[in-house]
């Protein structure tokens, strides 16, 4: 659970923080990671579908035990497993747009076994079917079979179920305040830049496959690139004293 309060205010000011975990972000974008926004993208939707009663349709809650599973598992590793158009027609086409299963239309590119988008390890399912599979490969998990995972579901399910959301990106007004806050974020980037013609500034981002890290300060400038983890921390430090000269101006 969030330790401070979390407001539109205080997501949107430097440092930024990840709204579904609380961690340190040092670049201008909303979650820290893909799983986090996956997290709080399934909590709103769980929510949203306890409130509308969508929750007592078994489509939906097959929706929502795979959601789980997959954010479990790490995330659904969606682009290893994204599937090109052309193969998806393909697929189509072979199986006459018919569910493999139970032979009623489909419209669902099932994965036969891990993660292979070889059209020979492709399927068409219908939804009913293709839930059904996946949910068929779940497995139960307790405490003590899987005590992380176990803690990890607890935690999500406990900012599910209350009445008033516990984090701002539980809310229904999320899609509102994401983008305010994102906007927020660009104008403190951009002004980090601007303070650079004053006497020291720091700006580090990640390009492809490297932290780019510039330090103006009063008698020294750096422009260092590197892969490595050790700039990481380093630029880390220097933005730490960075936003404590900040805030002394
Ligand atoms: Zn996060
Ligand atoms: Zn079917």
């Amino acid at each position: 659970m969030a330790k401070r309060v979390q407001t539109i205010k205080s997501l949107s000011s430097y440092p930024f923080h990840c709204p579904n975990c609380d961690k340190l972000i040092k670049e201008i974008k909303i979650y820290c990671s893909d799983l986090c926004r996956d997290e709080a993208s399934f909590i709103r939707y769980y929510r949203a579908c306890i409130a509308d009663k969508r929750i007592k349709q078994n489509d939906v809650k097959a929706a929502i035990a795979i959601r789980l599973a997959h954010i479990l598992a790490g995330g659904y590793n969606a682009r290893s497993r994204r599937i090109p158009d052309s193969i998806r027609k393909e697929v189509i086409r072979r199986d006459n747009g018919r569910c493999r299963v139970c032979g009623k239309p489909g419209n669902q590119i099932d994965h036969i076994r891990g993660n292979s988008s070889d059209i020979n390890n492709l399927q068409l399912l219908c939804l009913n079917c293709h839930n059904k599979k996946t949910m068929a490969n779940l497995k139960p998990i307790s405490p003590d079979s899987h005590p992380e995972k176990y803690a990890h579901a607890e935690a999500l399910l406990s900012r599910v179920h209350t009445s008033k959301p516990l984090r701002l990106c539980d809310g229904t007004d999320w899609s509102k305040n994401w983008r305010k806050i994102l906007k927020a974020r660009k104008e403190m980037g951009k002004k980090m830049i601007n303070i650079r013609n004053k006497n020291a500034s720091l700006f580090m981002r990640k390009n492809r496959h490297y932290w780019h890290f510039y330090y103006w300060g009063r008698d020294e400038k750096r422009h260092c690139i590197s892969t490595g983890e050790s700039l990481k921390d380093k630029a880390e430090q220097f933005m730490k004293q960075f936003l404590t000269d900040l805030e002394k101006r």
